[in-house]
């Protein structure tokens, strides 16, 4: 197969890529690569390239690529039982020992685990378990999910509405009516540079509020947020953020869904990022770190509260009407098994703490002090560089001149995959857990030298 000299044009002609210039792809214009093997923190593709991973494919591979003990335990369970579903109460060991895996780690006062697939689909199942959940409590007008400008939760239909990024409404027609936004906890981008990080947490709580009083909290089921922006830009909350987020929502009677997708499993060097923030959530959805992407599973994880009314659902309904035909399979739950299992044995959340940290201080230092760089920011193994046009007045770059592409290019010139954010000019960094201190100077030497070579 991979001798196959036709591959590059088969995929020209073929292959519908994700998030992908469509014209520009097929016209050849959109560079191609195709990746052949992976080990640690680098990944190797057909032309010989061997490149350090700084964003974990899609900050998924958190154990690092080549774990061997994941794939037997893949291939174990492939050869024993490769399929059977989990409807009306089948199950497999490692569907059902995964489950007990995930809430011996997850904060207190979470009840079960549902499994889908991947992020989107989890988030849809939340949608859609709150909208039950208000019925059953007979609350049919409180239907409403509140998101966050610059939030990602997906590209569904519900999810893209979810997520707060233009690029996913755009022709579209979305985002649904259901779904309504609010500030992103952007301390950089705030209104007013006078504003001190509690003054702007303060006013992310009452913009909150405010939309609520509007809306008619009658009408407002669930708050969803990621415990720190992603996708959006890599953001960490103001101080307190969680706090007072969380005190409005009790306040009106609001669900809150902590989407992890990101943080979950270790990412900011805590096993889960609401125990890291405080957050007590009703419903977490977890995916990628699940895994570490070695096979597709996501998951909902449901507290006591939302449970509670779940059952007294089906005793008044029967079953409950939702499940795909892939949830909890058995290959995807082996490879979390094993997967949880590594993270356990080599110590790596404890290390995604530690040398994230110190990613973050060396990445600092080696830019932090260039004209264009407005911000070096990130919590655990995420970091994130934004650049600017002027430092004083925080002005953005105009989007045309793709200065966060270019650097992110001049980058993959050196060796080193970062991600350029869809929304302004950041580059993006989530490597592997198992990144070392020698790795993550290289990610930040070489980050320097990719900005001098764009801004000069
Ligand atoms: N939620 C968050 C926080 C994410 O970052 C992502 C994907 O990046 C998703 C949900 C969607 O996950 P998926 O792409 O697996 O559907």
């Amino acid at each position: 197969m991979l001798k196959n000299d036709m591959l590059e044009q088969w995929d020209r002609e073929n292959f519908f890529h994700p998030s992908t210039h469509l014209a520009g792809f097929a016209r050849g214009e959109v560079p191609q690569r195709v990746v052949t093997g992976g080990q640690g923190c680098h990944i190797e593709d057909r032309e010989g390239n061997r490149l350090l991973d700084a964003f974990a494919g899609l900050y998924c591979v958190n154990v690092g690529y080549g774990r061997q003990d994941i794939a037997e335990a893949i291939s174990e369970q492939a050869k024993e039982l490769a399929y059977y579903h989990s409807y009306v109460g089948h199950g497999t060991e490692a569907s059902i020992t995964l489950s007990k895996m995930i809430l011996d780690r997850a904060p207190e006062g979470m009840s079960k685990v549902y499994f889908g697939l991947g992020g989107s689909d989890a988030n849809e199942t939340n949608v859609k378990l709150i909208w039950y959940y208000n019925n059953i409590l007979g609350r049919p007008e409180k239907k409403k999910i509140i998101s966050r400008w610059r939030g990602y939760h997906g590209s569904g239909l519900v999810t893209g509405s979810l997520t707060g990024l233009e690029l996913f409404h755009k022709k579209f027609d979305l985002p649904l009516a259901q779904v309504i936004h609010t500030d992103a906890p952007y301390y950089y981008r705030r209104p007013n540079l006078d504003m001190s990080e509690e003054a702007f947490t303060a006013y992310c709580a009452s913009e909150l509020e405010a939309l609520i009083e509007r809306e008619g909290p009658d009408t407002i089921a669930a708050f969803i947020g990621e415990p720190v922006l992603g996708t959006g830009g890599i953001v960490p909350p103001p101080a307190g953020y969680w706090e007072a987020i969380q005190a409005v929502l009790k306040k009106h009677d609001i669900l809150l869904i902590a989407d992890e997708v990101v943080t979950g499993f270790g990412r900011l060097g805590s096993m889960f990022g609401s125990t890291h923030y405080g957050i007590e959530p009703d419903i977490i959805t977890i995916a990628k770190g699940l895994t570490s992407a070695y096979a597709p599973l996501s998951g909902s994880i449901v507290g006591d509260k939302v449970w509670k009314v779940l059952e007294q659902g089906t005793d008044e309904n029967g079953p409950i009407g939702h499940g795909w035909t892939y949830s909890a399979h058995p290959i995807g739950a082996a490879a979390g098994v094993a997967n949880l299992k590594l993270i356990d044995e080599l110590n790596l959340v404890q290390n995604a703490g530690e040398t994230g940290a110190y990613l973050n201080k060396v990445m600092a230092e080696a830019v932090g002090g260039h004209a264009n760089v407005g911000e070096v920011r990130g919590e655990g193994m995420l970091c994130a560089v934004e650049l600017v046009k002027d430092r004083d007045s925080r002005t953005f770059f105009d989007a045309a001149d793709k200065v966060g592409p270019s650097i992110a290019a001049a980058l993959l010139d050196q060796g080193i995959i970062a991600r350029a954010m869809p929304q302004g000019d950041i580059i993006g960094f989530a490597p592997p857990f198992c990144l070392t201190r020698d790795e993550a100077d290289e990610i930040a030497c070489k980050t320097a030298k990719a900005i001098a070579k764009v801004l000069g």
